[in-house]
């Protein structure tokens, strides 16, 4: 394994441990992934307790999100990080996570396929956005097991150049960064943004 993608696994796997302590990954759920300079990607293997990940429980896939070493099956989720990497070409870390709000506000909000956040200073947490007073919208598509199906409902949703990620109903939150620290800072956001709804709801997650 290369120097990088050592340096990038021990940063997934640092960046992972606080998620899972955070609740954001109940239940070996969630799976986290990064772009590396040749176009694999290393991604979690199935399964994992995401708050005990060692360096063994990532392993390599092409762009396409073949897996690039016999025997060992990628998260079921992989065919959202690979095209999440083919259609930002600027993305190289893609974390997913199914935190309690993510998941409550997903359905909550799943019929008017969007949530609209304005006048959060947070919102400056996002690359591209310098002022509080836009609007940063986190787009929802319904759940789906079969992978091929909401890959065609996420697929619409990279015509827009202004987000950062989007929501499944009833299931988490896909983000992503230019690297792994803005992919968690914009993960950060979300969750406070999210939270910051709930509790306006007088629901607190
Ligand atoms: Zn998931």
């Amino acid at each position: 394994m290369t120097q990088i993608a050592s340096d990038h696994i021990e940063a997934l796997i640092r960046h992972t441990a606080e998620l899972a302590r955070a609740g954001m990954t109940p239940a070996t759920s969630s799976n986290f992934s990064v772009r590396l300079p040749n176009g694999q990607c290393l991604i979690t293997v199935s399964g994992r307790d995401k708050g005990r990940l060692q360096a063994e429980d990532f392993m390599a896939v092409d762009g396409d999100g073949n897996a690039l070493e016999a025997g060992r099956k990628s998260s079921a989720e992989t065919m959202l990080h690979s095209q999440i990497y083919r259609l930002r070409p600027e993305a190289n870390a893609v974390l997913h996570t199914h935190s309690l709000a993510q998941t409550l506000l997903s359905m909550q909000y799943a019929e008017q396929g969007r949530i609209a956040f304005t006048g959060y200073e947070l919102q400056k947490a996002f690359h591209g956005v310098s002022s509080h007073e836009g609007t940063v919208t986190l787009p929802i598509v319904a759940n789906a097991q079969d992978m091929t199906v909401l890959c065609s409902a996420t697929e619409p949703l990279f015509a827009s150049n202004a987000f950062w990620g989007y929501l499944i109903a009833g299931h988490g939150l896909y983000t992503w960064g230019r690297d792994i620290d803005e992919a968690r800072r914009h993960l950060d956001a979300f969750e406070f943004l999210l939270n910051a709804e709930l509790t306006k709801q007088g629901i607190r997650a």
